[in-house]
């Protein structure tokens, strides 16, 4: 038994404990699962990250498809699935997963990576812009009724939100760009994306629970929020349909982010 500083008490729970965990919380096996985690909220586990994603795919079984978010925080340098690192937000489990044999990753900057019978199918699209659209790996865990794991995060993570937003309609684009490889030259590609702060996608936590569609525990330390996709998708754009605009900070709220949002509405 290990005892990190810092984290006094808390004993290293088995890839194996792990495992039953996710199982209590109803992880499907078989299916496909798409997790956001922070794994300081989990620690310590048996195997640091990787030790993690052994128990996330021993809880799916050898059916079932792991799939996390792999994209690159770099706009301007191309995209290499073999060598370019996972945004830092997306954490260091992320970053370990793109990096395992076995591991499929899209070919765009804005990848997922994914492992199991499905992984080809929910990386296979080219690049999608804006990057969640249904034509993108998020999408495609919805086509797939996949399952939506929040590991020590909440719904400001959760990417599924953004097809929803788009689902809906909404019109707020916040201007970006990224470099891709054209005949082996880099291009310089600009596109709107729908990013607000995110800190109003908690709103979900609450509109799945009462709803009785979130399933809520604990997998290694970490509060765990689990639910379907297509749940997700139908209380955000049932939200969304009669106030397009509830994810943004109200003007003059002291958010930055929305303000500069709002500015991007058509007039
Ligand atoms: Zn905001």
């Amino acid at each position: 038994m290990r005892m990190t500083e810092g984290q006094n008490a808390r004993r290293e729970m088995t890839r194996g404990e792990v495992a039953e965990q996710l199982r209590a919380l109803g992880v499907e096996r078989g299916g496909v699962l798409l997790v956001h985690t922070s794994f300081r909220a989990v620690r310590p586990v048996e195997g640091g990250p990787a030790g993690l994603i052994g128990a996330l795919r021993d809880a799916l079984g050898p059916d079932g498809t792991l799939v996390m978010p792999s994209w690159t925080e770099d706009d301007d340098t191309p995209f290499d699935p073999a060598s370019t690192r996972a945004s830092t937000d997306l954490g260091v489990v992320a970053d370990a997963f793109w990096r395992m044999p076995g591991v499929v990753r899209s070919d765009h900057p804005f990848a997922f990576a994914a492992a199991g019978p499905r992984a080809a199918e929910v990386t296979a699209d080219p690049l999608p812009v804006p990057p969640h659209i249904a034509e993108s790996p998020v999408g495609r865990v919805r086509d797939l009724d996949g399952q939506v794991l929040l590991l020590g995060v909440n719904h400001d993570a959760d990417t599924t939100i953004h097809l929803a937003e788009l689902t809906a309609g909404v019109l707020y684009r916040t201007p970006k760009h990224i470099t891709v490889l054209q005949d082996g030259r880099p291009v310089r590609i600009e596109y709107g994306e729908n990013d607000v702060c995110g800190v109003r996608f908690n709103l979900a936590d609450g509109w799945l629970r009462e709803r009785g569609l979130q399933s809520e525990g604990r997998v290694g330390y970490a509060d765990a929020r689990l639910a379907r996709s297509r749940d997700i998708m139908a209380v955000v754009t049932e939200h969304l349909a009669p106030d397009p605009l509830l994810f943004l900070h109200p003007p003059g709220a002291g958010c930055e982010e929305c303000d500069e949002v709002r500015e991007s509405l058509p007039a």
